[in-house]
């Protein structure tokens, strides 16, 4: 899950960068108004978090903005302890929650986790396929009643294709989706993370398909076969 922190105060981004990053989320940080609004308007995010008070572009006017060209993703505001004025007129202009500096980190985290899951699966945090489910809060996934054991970033390759389960994801998104800006990613790393996957879910019947030169499709084995010559 992709998280996209605005924030001048340059320690307080590195508390909530580190504190988001320790608990799996991929995270992207800006420091001015200026560059969220431009960010924003090419990138997407599973979830923001807006600063009010920034450099160049007030946070006030990067949410208007965002929401101009209608864009629903979900925002966290940030405000000061007495500026309620501001607290409501970011409700007002289409923030999904705010919180209050100072902010205990647990609290944000689990915010932002109940922000993530209203905005992807109308509140429900259990996404399932055939035998397979996965909890997005949890960060679990299971084969019927048995936990499925994967990596983070293996997690994070099946909770994509789950999400867009019958739709074709390629390479770039995965790796948009999975990695922040400046993280290197190896020049295979995907295929790697699809391959061992693939490997878990085998038992299962579930297979992710190559759909060449396009990218990777989740879907059931019983499919597969009713369409011989396609190359899983
Ligand atoms: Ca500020």
């Amino acid at each position: 899950m992709k998280v996209l922190i605005v924030e001048d105060d340059p320690v307080l981004a590195d508390g909530l960068t580190r504190t988001l990053r320790q608990a799996d989320f991929v995270v992207d940080c800006l420091h001015d108004g200026k560059q969220a609004d431009h960010v924003l308007s090419a990138q997407k995010y599973d979830l923001v978090i807006l600063d009010l008070g920034l450099p160049k572009l007030d946070g006030l006017e990067v949410l208007k903005r965002m929401r101009r060209r209608d864009s629903a993703m979900p925002v966290l505001i940030l405000t000061a302890r007495d500026a309620l004025a501001d607290r409501v007129k970011g409700l007002d202009l289409g923030a999904d929650d705010y919180l209050t500096k100072p902010f205990d980190l647990p609290e944000l985290e689990a915010r932002v986790r109940a922000l993530i899951r209203r905005g992807q699966s109308g509140g429900s945090s259990i996404l399932s396929h055939g035998a397979l489910t996965l909890d997005t809060g949890g960060r679990r996934a299971m084969l019927g009643s048995a936990p499925l054991e994967l990596s983070s970033r293996e997690l994070g390759v099946l909770e994509i294709l789950m999400l867009r389960s019958g739709r074709v994801v390629n390479k770039e998104q995965l790796a948009e989706q999975l990695y922040g800006w400046g993280e290197e990613v190896g020049s295979n790393a995907i295929e790697v993370y699809v391959h061992r996957l693939r490997k878990k879910l085998e038992p299962s019947g579930i297979v992710i398909r190559t759909i060449r030169g396009l990218g990777y499709l989740l879907e059931k084995n019983e499919q597969v076969q009713r369409q011989p010559g396609v190359n899983t």
